[in-house]
């Protein structure tokens, strides 16, 4: 095995309006190590200036590595849970959501039968849940997980691809999937608009693309400060809010078909949106 040197590290200009911030000042408040966090001016999306390459990402920060060390920090601050609650609470009490959302019940109600995929698919869990009337497809950046997913959905007519997302949604034949998944995904994508324009291109034109992402603009992250739990270096790239999330959608081909109100107030530490194609 060929040692790691230090991980190339690619600059970004923002990844939602393309402004180059260099010139500016990092976000001092949260700002971390050696990861430069900006706030772009012109159009106010938080996101990390500088990115580890994706073979870095793929094997060195993967969130099976992270995930251990994340939930030793989360565990640390039960007020944040209390918050989180209370959030979960008020959105429960309003009936506007019945229960705890799950990306296969959304895609299981949203979605016609058909080929499905789960872009970062991980080891296939998700994809597992789906009912026999979808064909189970996964995009997965590191091999060892897409080995797992693999022997899942091949019995089922579905494969997965070892790629980054970005790239990976653009394999597929225009117009394939009825429903794609993006869970806890967005955020760890350097190239995200180029990521939700693969799944324009790779959207039936009924198809519905359902994301789930932390939201900044969150109760938690403005009381926590840097100890807000969505914040994980340099695993998450980009820091949406319910403004930032949508107008990346709305100038990448897609159209919103769904964004609960509830899920945009800060009393929401994670939004669900649901598009289609514009
Ligand atoms: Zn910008």
């Amino acid at each position: 095995m060929v040692a790691m040197d230090t991980p190339a590290v690619l600059f970004r200009a923002c990844p939602l309006c393309g402004r180059d911030n260099r010139a500016e000042p990092v976000f001092a408040a949260y700002t971390p190590g050696s990861w430069d966090l900006k706030r772009c001016p012109d159009c106010d999306l938080v996101y990390l200036e500088t990115i580890p390459d994706y073979a870095a990402t793929a094997e060195e920060l993967a969130w099976d590595h992270t995930f251990v060390a994340w939930h030793a920090a989360r565990d640390r601050a039960p007020a944040q849970r209390v918050l989180s609650k209370v959030g979960r609470s008020i959105r429960i009490g309003t009936h506007v959501v019945r229960k705890r959302r799950r990306m296969d019940e959304l895609i299981a109600t949203l979605a016609a039968p058909g080929p499905v995929l789960d872009v970062g698919c991980g080891k296939g869990s998700q994809l597992a849940k789906l009912p026999e009337r979808y064909i189970p497809f996964g995009i997965e950046i590191s091999a060892g997980q897409a080995a797992y997913a693999r022997e899942l959905v091949r019995a089922r007519g579905g494969d997965i691809l070892v790629q980054p997302g970005a790239t990976g949604l653009r394999q597929f034949p225009a117009g394939f999937f009825t429903g794609i998944m993006m869970r806890s995904y967005l955020e760890h994508e350097g190239q995200p608009r180029e990521a939700l324009q693969g799944a324009a291109h790779a959207l039936a034109a009924d198809g519905v693309l359902v994301i789930k992402v932390p939201n900044f603009g969150s109760l938690n992250r403005q009381v926590f400060g840097r100890r807000w739990c969505g914040f994980r270096f340099p695993d998450h790239m980009n820091y949406f809010t319910p403004d930032t999330l949508v107008r990346l959608c709305r100038e990448s081909g897609l159209a919103v078909r769904s964004f609960p109100w509830l899920d945009r107030l800060p009393t929401s530490d994670n939004m669900w949106l649901v598009a289609g194609r514009a």
